[in-house]
């Protein structure tokens, strides 16, 4: 049997410290493996006394610059480059402890998370996985853009971006567990920005760790960066990216194929709300393949 179809933690505890983008301030974390059904919760330890969150949708307090989670008087910011980390990887159960409250940004991707799980080595747990199971379509709109679930026997995830930019344009990729490698082709991707939006945040006083070390820097015609891009369709992938770590907040994988054009975060939001109040378009269980083999 694919080992996809059961839980997973990790190996051993890994540790890691970076800088919030948005507040500036170092974080040391420590991610811990956790029980079959556990699911990923991070603990405040600077917060004595306080819980922790578990990373579900309920919990979202806030998504207007990063994806903030808050519940029993502790917050926990910018988590979604680490719980697409978990996605792509297929992991299920971690304690993430931070004596922070935001998560570093560490070079903008989730090459660096990706990289400490795959070395502290991914553990397969006893217990099958659970899923969501899509029987009906959900879709959200809004303007031009959109996300939507079809049911298929496949967890696949497509976006696509359309930019009025030279250096961006158009970018479509489909991302599909079963074919594609996450370490490889998406967990490098860097989020991106254009110079004048930068500009306007650091007035505003936010992203005072953002720099060309944690995101891809655009200008009227080219880019800041030195050493250029990771993938010719850096943007799209860092879109997938954000795609699966945003989903991910149901706490369980989607069987089915999800589809996404010009969306963000809050779409992406919009859409798990819609999805989870429609309770006759899923059902969650075991994954239910022609083939689980
Ligand atoms: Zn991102």
């Amino acid at each position: 049997m694919d080992t996809y179809f059961k839980q997973k933690t990790i190996a051993r505890n890994v540790a890691l410290s970076g800088t919030g983008v948005h507040s500036g301030k170092k974080n040391n974390i420590t991610i811990k493996p956790a029980p079959e059904n556990h699911g990923i919760k991070f603990q405040r330890v600077d917060l004595p006394g306080t819980q922790p969150v578990q990373a579900l949708f309920k919990h979202v307090v806030d998504t207007s610059l990063a994806t903030v989670l808050g519940s029993n008087g502790a917050i926990v910011s910018t988590i979604e480059h680490l719980m697409a980390s978990f996605a792509g990887l297929g992991i299920d159960n971690v304690l993430v402890e931070m004596d922070e409250y935001e998560m570093p940004i560490m070079d903008g991707s989730a090459k660096d998370f990706t990289q400490v799980f795959t070395a502290a080595g991914v553990a397969v747990q006893g217990r099958p996985k659970h899923f969501m199971i899509v029987r009906k379509p959900v879709r959200v709109e809004q303007g031009d853009k959109f996300v939507e679930v079809i049911p298929e026997p496949c967890f696949k995830i497509t976006c696509s971006i359309d930019f009025d930019h030279p250096l961006i344009g158009k970018q479509e990729l489909t991302y599909d567990r079963a074919k594609n490698n996450f370490e490889k082709e998406i967990s490098h991707a860097r989020t991106f920005g254009f110079i004048q939006d930068i500009e306007l945040l650091k007035k505003f006083s936010l992203g005072k760790g953002g720099s060309l070390d944690n995101a891809i820097v655009i200008d009227k015609d080219k880019i800041l960066n030195p050493d250029g891009l990771r993938y010719p369709d850096e943007f799209v992938r860092h879109k997938l990216l954000d795609s699966l770590g945003d989903f991910s907040l149901l706490g369980m994988p989607i069987q089915g194929h999800i589809i996404s054009h010009k969306s963000g975060h809050t779409l992406n939001h919009a859409f798990i709300k819609r999805f989870l109040e429609n309770r006759d378009a899923w059902e969650t269980g075991p994954a239910k393949m022609e083939s689980n083999t």
